[in-house]
């Protein structure tokens, strides 16, 4: 693998508070940074990068999403949650087919590059050719193939199946790939199901990626119908048994944020989707005082109707500083480590997120030529507030190029584009 130096970049390393390094070096070896201000003596690079008025940062982790709803981005918009999903996309899912899902989530991987997306978790069917376009692509993920599981026999109970697919894929693409179990919800799957689930994820070592707690109504109806709160049902039946990711939690109650604590679960907040719904913002600040791990995500493009981390970063810390209207509700580094660190942690590769020695080389660079970027007195500000995915130029996970001053290295962009396009038009109908 090549050894790489980066020179002369503004970095911000996410490893110490607050800590931004001015016209410094970055040295790669092995798919890893090895040293960080100058490289190491006799360090004989193959490749000299300089990066000279760029901003260095880990990548962005995007840490729940549904790629291959790309096909869907703008087709259902201004709906109520039940609606949106039982009157359009459930009817239109329903002739999903295999290749469907694979140029869905190749638009997704072209769109998270540029954004600077080195990593994300997907939760979909057919995950086998989203797989396919992680190996292709060279980024990093977490892949869960969803299951819906209210009476036996039901499409998409097949755990057997799930099974194969977890361990078939499990440290596919050098690594780079991680496989979990996606058991849609506890609104969606019954008890037994979720615990069937659980037990089958503690078998392959794997973690599980589940919706919960996303409006009110779910909340009622699960302690109506149970006597127990969505988390606590997730918790009775062995789903924090393994490494979980929970995605949106907005109706968490005190005890349930002392349980994700203790049983170490990652709580994915999706700020863009959720407003755009209407659904309602996670308790960030709550969760993170008592310990949790909160990662950020877009949610699936056909909510969110982008995939970009930039925004969700910048919705995440606006939507929690109006909701309390307090200007330090969520600061602007913190921000940052949840899209990228938290992230990476939340997906099972923990040594993704810092500009540190020992850490996996993904990073991104961004150019600071645009004037929204200029001056440059708070990267984080600047990064946070003002850039935008065009200004991402370069973008490398474990050390490989995936983009290089703005052209994908990995991906076929022009022809996965007219192939979104047309069969993105066929599924909707028109
Ligand atoms: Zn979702």
């Amino acid at each position: 693998m090549a050894k790489i130096l980066l020179r002369h970049a503004d970095v911000i390393t996410l490893d110490t508070e607050g800590n931004v390094l001015r016209d410094a070096d970055v040295a790669i070896d092995g798919g890893r940074i090895i040293a960080l201000g100058a490289p190491p003596d006799g360090f004989l690079p193959d490749e000299t990068v300089d990066a000279h008025e760029h901003i260095l940062l880990p990548g962005f982790v995007n840490a729940h999403t549904h790629s291959p709803m790309t096909l869907f981005r703008g087709w259902a918009e201004e709906l109520l949650r039940e609606r949106w999903f039982n009157e359009r996309v459930w009817m239109a899912e329903t002739s999903v087919t295999a290749d469907d899902v694979y140029w869905g989530a190749a638009l997704a991987a072209v769109e998270m590059i540029r954004g600077g997306t080195t990593a994300f978790a997907d939760q979909y069917f057919y995950m086998d050719r989203v797989a396919q376009v992680v190996v292709e692509s060279g980024l990093r993920a977490s892949l869960a193939w969803c299951t819906f599981g209210r009476e036996e026999g039901e499409i998409g109970t097949d755990l057997p199946g799930i099974a194969a697919f977890v361990e078939e894929w499990q440290g596919a693409g050098d690594g780079r790939l991680r496989t979990a179990l996606g058991p849609h919800s506890p609104y969606v799957c019954s008890p037994q199901f979720l615990a069937r689930s659980a037990a089958v994820a503690v078998r392959l070592g794997a973690g599980i990626h589940i919706h919960a707690a996303e409006t009110q109504a779910q909340v009622q109806n699960s302690i109506l119908r149970n006597d127990l709160t969505p988390v606590e049902i997730l918790d009775r039946n062995g789903i924090f048994d393994v490494p979980a990711l929970v995605a949106h939690g907005i109706y968490l109650s005190d005890a349930d944020i002392v349980i994700l604590a203790a049983k170490h679960a990652s709580v994915v907040q999706c700020a863009t989707s959720q407003m755009k719904l209407g659904l309602g913002l996670t308790r960030v600040p709550e969760l993170a005082a008592a310990g949790v791990n909160v990662a950020l995500g877009t949610d699936s493009p056909a909510t969110n109707t982008s995939l970009s981390m930039l925004q969700e970063a910048r919705h995440a810390v606006l939507a929690q500083r109006l909701s309390r209207s307090n200007p330090g509700a969520l600061p602007g580094d913190q921000a940052l480590r949840m899209a990228t660190q938290n992230g990476a942690r939340a997906l099972g590769f923990p040594t993704c997120g810092r500009i540190a020695p020992g850490y996996s080389a993904d990073l991104v660079l961004i150019d600071c030529a645009s004037a929204r970027l200029i001056p440059r007195h708070d990267l984080v500000a600047n990064v946070l507030f003002a850039a935008q995915d065009g200004d991402v130029s370069d973008v490398m996970v474990a050390g490989r190029w995936l983009m290089r001053r703005g052209r994908l290295l990995t991906l076929d962009e022009e022809r996965i584009r007219a192939e979104a396009e047309r069969r993105g038009s066929t599924l909707v109908g028109l």
